[in-house]
């Protein structure tokens, strides 16, 4: 149950494991209460609880973000990402003379990086 079975999805937007270990701990006191009310404890009835977990969002939400431990790797997302945006911010905020628009701005600091950029925007999408 909870975090001691690894159900935990950290989707990049939310962290949620409080629910998870909620659903998963109402779903073995389900299966021993089956259990129980059978007078059998055997694997097979006590598979109930795999039963109840995939029949909730449980393992279905683990299937939808099995991707997002990987993509959450990726180190640009903590240093190319935001000294990104740094950069944007220092360019168009703190250096002195004329500016240029933040699409112009955009197109040069990531020059070379937009393949790049363009795939981890693809995988982020399908992981969160
Ligand atoms: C920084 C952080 C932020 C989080 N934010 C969120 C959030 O916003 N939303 C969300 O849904 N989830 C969040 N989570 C995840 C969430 O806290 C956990 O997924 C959830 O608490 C798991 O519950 P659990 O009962 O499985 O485990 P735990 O809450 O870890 O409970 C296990 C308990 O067992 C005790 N224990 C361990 N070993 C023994 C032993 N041998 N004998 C007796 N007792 C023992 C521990 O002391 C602990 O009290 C966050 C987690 C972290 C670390």
């Amino acid at each position: 149950m909870g975090d001691a079975a690894g159900l935990l999805v950290n989707s990049g937007i939310t962290l949620r494991g409080m629910d998870m270990a909620i659903a998963s701990g109402m779903a073995a006191a389900e299966a021993v209460k089956y259990a129980m009310g059978k007078g059998d404890f055997s694997k097979k009835t006590l598979s109930h609880y795999e039963y109840l977990l995939k029949n909730d969002f449980v393992l279905a939400d683990m299937r939808t973000f099995k991707r997002s431990p990987a993509f959450l790797q990726n180190t640009r997302l903590y240093s190319l990402y935001p000294e990104l945006a740094c950069k944007l911010f220092h360019r168009l905020a703190v250096v002195k003379g004329p500016k240029k628009r933040l699409f112009d701005e955009l197109l040069e600091e990531t020059k070379g990086k937009r393949v790049q950029m363009v795939w981890d925007l693809i995988r982020g999408l399908r992981s969160m």
